[in-house]
């Protein structure tokens, strides 16, 4: 085969010489200039139609200019080096050096193009500016105060639970947190997020969960519920004392099934199902236990000193042991001490 353009004899190329197609040819190219816009709210960049967080505006620079080299068909890139340098702080110029490779020619190319930052607001921002919601959890209790600090431990549970979430899904996110009587509201972009977080407060707090819904509208030609989650937390929280058919427990456990009692009069424990707890009376809590001084002991009773009022009182055990102590956690239950067992009180 000869080249039509230098009459070289050898193997051809769209009908010309390794050395006079490469002359002729531009296997690459890039657009003049590539606009990127950058979400005012979270920082993210627009590359191709999609969003994306990136660790340095120059890393969303180079990305964006190298997605936007075009090849010619039948040729594969097999490496590309970059060069970013600030024009001002808007501009950015792109050096780009391209590996390509075309039948059996490896060619090396040069390109530039300027990276050009543009304003603009990411959908999921643009949601969150205008209040967008799917799902409401309303956090509230049952029968007691919700103390300030569980408000708003509560509250960072969930905040930090849906900000893990949202590094896998553009569509998480809170929209709005609400201080209400009795409690609080959390407005959330899609309703299975709602569904697993008030999920999960029934998992760790043993709450409630009713769930109402109300047509939103539209979307893809499916009816689009939003779903209200009304969570309602136990009366009782862990280590408190409460009282069920004249008898007094200790709640020493609190999960989605069921919850955990001691029987302080026998110090046997069992499960009960969180809906048989719903109108218990709370009397206390571990907190409240008052230390007093062993006077003498055996393996069915202890004598100890009442830290009320100072005398001497004889309480039976609730099991029968040959261990000693010298001193047991009373409360006062009923003009009698109760002992408690032995407990840690979780922290957090
Ligand atoms: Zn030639
Ligand atoms: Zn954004």
């Amino acid at each position: 085969m000869f080249c039509v353009r230098c009459g070289r004899d050898g193997p051809t190329y769209d009908s010309l010489c390794a050395v006079c197609f490469v002359k002729n040819n531009k296997l690459t190219a890039v657009p003049e200039y590539v606009d990127v816009p950058q979400c005012a709210h979270c920082d993210e960049f627009q590359i191709e139609r999609r969003w994306y967080k990136f660790n340095s505006v120059e890393e969303a620079v180079r990305e964006a200019a190298v997605r936007s080299v075009t090849s010619r068909k039948g040729t594969r890139i097999e490496g590309v080096e970059t060069g970013v340098s600030r024009q001002d702080s808007k501009n950015f110029l792109v050096e780009i050096d391209v590996k390509v490779k075309y039948l059996d020619l490896t060619v090396d190319e040069h390109l530039d193009t300027v990276v050009r930052l543009k304003g603009g607001v990411c959908p999921r921002c643009s949601k969150i500016q205008g209040s967008y919601y799917e799902s409401i959890i309303q956090v509230r209790t049952r029968g007691r105060k919700f103390p300030d600090e569980e408000k708003d431990h509560i509250l960072e549970e969930i905040e930090s639970k849906v900000d893990l979430l949202s590094r896998s899904s553009r569509d998480i996110f809170i929209s709005k947190v609400e201080e209400m009587p009795g409690g609080f509201d959390v407005y959330l972009s899609s309703t299975s997020l709602g569904r697993s977080l008030s999920k999960d407060l029934a998992d760790t707090y043993g709450a409630e969960i009713k769930e109402s819904s109300s047509l939103l509208g539209q979307k893809d030609g499916k009816e689009i519920y939003r779903v209200t989650y009304l969570v309602r937390l136990p009366s009782y929280t862990m280590g408190d004392i409460i009282v069920q058919k004249d008898r007094p427990y200790l709640i020493g456990g609190i999960g989605s099934r069921g919850t955990r009692l001691i029987d302080l009069w026998t110090h046997e424990s069992m499960n009960i199902d969180n809906a048989d707890l719903r109108s218990v009376h709370v009397v206390g809590n571990m907190k409240d236990a008052l230390e007093a001084v062993v006077l003498t002991e055996n393996e069915k009773e202890v004598q100890v000193l009442d830290p009320r009022n100072f005398k001497p009182v004889e309480i039976k055990k609730a099991q029968p042991s040959k261990r000693k102590s010298e001193s047991v956690r009373v409360f006062p239950f009923e003009g009698e001490l109760l002992i408690l067992p032995a407990w840690r009180q979780k922290e957090g």
